[in-house]
């Protein structure tokens, strides 16, 4: 069986930053990729809120150097998923990971940055128009819609965050909620009731996003009177919440009730000893790129300094 000081699993901003870090720390890390090499950013079309990229740089190709960045410092990136983990809750003893294809590793720390997923209405239209327009982050995309009109789906903090975030850079903001009430906190709330070009629409849900190539509009159907209606914009955020991707760690880690990993104080260590999380995966807060880096940067340090205490 193979034997490994440090197993990273996720291949987000997070993942690849601890692979760096852990790399250079002579860890000599493994990064399994999971489904979806390079993460979120995959994504997305231009990333121009990384610091350090003056001209933006576009998701994927982001991705790209952040692996070959790991990879110069020697981590093995492997492409996969862990399919089961058997965390053991004694210090330096092993955890047992086994692999898609059946394999079985042993290692005395792992890093999780396995990240999160936004979801999605599941419309035909609305899937086909990702990066075309549809976007589930405001903070990633809303500078393309600039004095342009867009719409924003969903009723919590995030919806409610979302669309005053694009308040204060677009024309006008439709925000969709498909009950007679927002989810939000109270504080939410106001600030969207007291953005002047916030235009809510309840009882609403998209029937169908208008564009061929882009976002054109969107069809709107009121789930009461079942109305239907047209509005023009160029952009759509979909903000009905996020899911950890969590599930193979269920029953093992201390999670928060919406299954984000909990991590100690200003730290990346979870319950489990020699057991790191890092981004997205315990962030619901932030879910940036350069906050989830950060974060992974943590992680391996964490990492590195329990094997010192450990050998
Ligand atoms: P939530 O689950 O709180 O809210 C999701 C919203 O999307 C709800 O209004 C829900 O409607 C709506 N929705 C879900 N599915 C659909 C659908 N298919 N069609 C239309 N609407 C849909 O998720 P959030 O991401 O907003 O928040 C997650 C957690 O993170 C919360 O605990 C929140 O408080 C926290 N958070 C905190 C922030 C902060 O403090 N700054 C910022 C962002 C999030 P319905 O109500 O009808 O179910």
């Amino acid at each position: 069986m193979e034997r490994l000081e440090t197993l990273i699993i996720g291949s987000g901003p997070a993942g690849y930053t601890a692979a760096i870090y852990a790399a250079r720390a002579d860890l000599k890390p493994v990064l399994y990729t999971g489904l979806e090499p390079g993460g979120q950013l995959t994504t997305t079309t231009d990333v121009d809120n990384f610091p350090g990229y003056p001209k933006g740089i576009d998701g994927p190709t982001m991705m790209i150097q952040l692996k070959e960045q790991a990879e110069r410092f020697g981590t093995d990136v492997r492409i996969g998923h862990v399919k089961n983990v058997k965390l053991s809750k004694k210090i330096g003893k092993l955890h047992k990971v086994i692999i898609e294809d059946g394999s079985e590793i042993e290692t005395k720390t792992i890093i999780i940055s396995t990240g999160a997923t936004a979801k999605y209405l599941g419309l035909e239209s609305e899937q086909r128009l990702i990066g075309g327009g549809v976007s589930a982050c405001a903070v990633c995309d809303g500078f393309f819609y600039k004095n342009q009109e867009v719409a924003v789906v969903g009723g919590g903090d995030t919806a409610a965050e979302e669309a005053t975030y694009l308040s204060k850079i677009c024309s006008k903001v439709t925000m969709l909620v498909r009950k007679d009430k927002m989810r939000a906190s109270k504080a939410m709330q106001n600030r969207v009731f007291k953005s002047k070009n916030i235009i809510l629409k309840f009882n609403s849900e998209i029937d169908e996003v208008l564009g061929e190539n882009v976002v054109e509009g969107l069809r709107i159907i009121n789930n009461v009177t079942k109305k239907k209606d047209e509005i023009s914009i160029s952009g759509l955020f979909i903000a009905i919440g996020h899911k950890p991707n969590t599930e193979i760690f269920n029953d093992q880690l201390e999670m928060d009730d919406l299954g984000y990993i909990i991590t100690k104080g200003k730290t990346t260590k979870t319950n489990i000893p020699g057991v790191f999380a890092s981004g997205d995966v315990q962030d619901k807060e932030y879910r940036q790129a350069i906050t989830a880096a950060g974060t992974g940067c943590m992680a391996a340090l964490d990492a590195e300094r329990y094997l010192q205490k450990l050998n």
